[in-house]
């Protein structure tokens, strides 16, 4: 068979392409991390059983790689969030209380580091940064801001509004508006003058983010998960660059731990729906910041984890410390945290490794270089 050379020549490009396109496959154009705020293995576990009396039910302990990741900090073997966030987000392992931010003197100076969230602003993609905790608190600041202490609401509100880099997170969701309020209200201004002079869209419903490319959705009540994740990635998908999400959900059980333990299943339900909506260019990571003082001891199989727990809830003398059930003690703990992840660079979620590796996995699935 005669081949002519011309067509040689179009076969040839076509399976450079070929080669080319599986490349590019390797790189993610967007990366989603999911923080379960104190969502360590044991919460994980509680969580999944409690909602479903099934052991690995949880999409979570489907996804197809996993690690175990050290979360200590700088100064103590037991992280607070704003270390362990630092972490994840900088690759930089700082103290306690930190955000964001590394010791530089003893007697307290700090310099910023680069988030991983500043990457992305400087290189064009879109931003994200959802919570169903305050978006000032020391998780979701880790992303923006640098503050050597996280109490330091009012910088932290500044820094949101006029970053070191970029021009800030396009879209934000999160609670803590009364205190976005107060906090600008101390400067002679407000916080819907603040917002919309950063050009922001400013308001109190979710759903506002499907049609404006910079939206900060501050309230003080909790919101419907999916509905605000997927207006956050149509929104954010619409930059052809790609784009970066960071989504936090509170697992901490203190107080309530049903409530913690539930929003372990809010969250997995998040993942599982954005694994369907994020295409297949997305690496999507799942963990925690640190774990937390919940213990399953108890329970039979063949009748509901929940029913057994309140039982065991309302013996006389029972408290959330010794229910012989599910307990807790009250407190973030130091063990690995897991991490789980899909897409492309999710492969190298492997063995354990310290958590600023995750900040090495998600910059390379970009197919980018550290540059401090
Ligand atoms: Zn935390």
């Amino acid at each position: 068979m005669h081949i002519p050379k011309k067509a040689l020549a179009v076969m040839a490009a076509a399976l450079l392409t070929g080669t080319a396109g599986i490349a590019q496959a390797q790189e993610a154009r967007n990366v989603i991390v999911f923080l379960g705020d104190a969502g360590g293995l044991p919460t994980l576990n509680a969580g999944g059983i409690l909602a479903h009396d099934k052991p690995l039910s949880l999409f979570i302990q489907s996804m197809p790689y996993v690690a175990l990741s050290d979360t200590s900090s700088a100064n103590r073997w037991v992280t607070d969030s704003g270390a362990g966030m630092t972490a994840i987000m900088t690759g930089h392992k700082t103290n306690n209380s930190m955000v964001s931010a590394i010791p530089t003197s003893p007697n307290g100076g700090v310099t910023a580091v680069k988030t991983l969230l500043e990457y992305a602003e400087q290189r064009g993609l879109s931003t994200g940064v959802m919570t169903n905790m305050k978006i000032w608190d020391a998780t979701p600041a880790a992303t923006y801001a640098h503050v050597a202490s996280r109490k330091d609401k009012d910088s932290i509100f500044q820094q949101m509004l006029k970053p070191h880099l970029g021009d800030g997170v396009d879209i934000l969701i999160g609670k803590g508006r009364a205190d976005a309020v107060a906090s600008f209200a101390a400067r002679q201004t407000t916080a819907e003058k603040a917002f919309a002079g950063a050009g922001y869209r400013f308001g109190e419903d979710p759903a506002i983010v499907r049609d404006a490319a910079r939206a900060a959705v501050l309230r003080d009540s909790d919101f419907a998960p999916i509905p605000a994740v997927e207006a956050t990635i149509a929104q954010l998908a619409k930059n052809p660059k790609g784009y970066f999400l960071m989504v936090e959900w509170d697992m901490h059980t203190s107080g309530d731990p049903k409530k913690g333990l539930r929003h372990v299943v809010e969250m997995d339900d998040m993942i599982r729906r954005v694994q369907e909506i994020a295409g297949k260019d997305t690496l999507i990571l799942f963990t925690a910041d640190h774990s937390f003082g919940l213990r399953m001891g108890g329970g039979e199989r063949g009748a509901p984890l929940l029913q057994q727990y309140e039982a065991a809830a309302g013996e006389p003398g029972v408290t959330t410390e010794t229910n012989d059930v599910i307990s807790v003690q009250d407190g973030h703990t130091g063990e690995e945290v897991i991490v789980a992840a899909s897409g492309p660079g999710a492969d190298k979620v492997r063995g354990f490794m310290p958590n600023t590796r995750l900040f090495d996995i998600m910059l390379s699935a970009f197919g980018w270089k550290r540059d401090q």
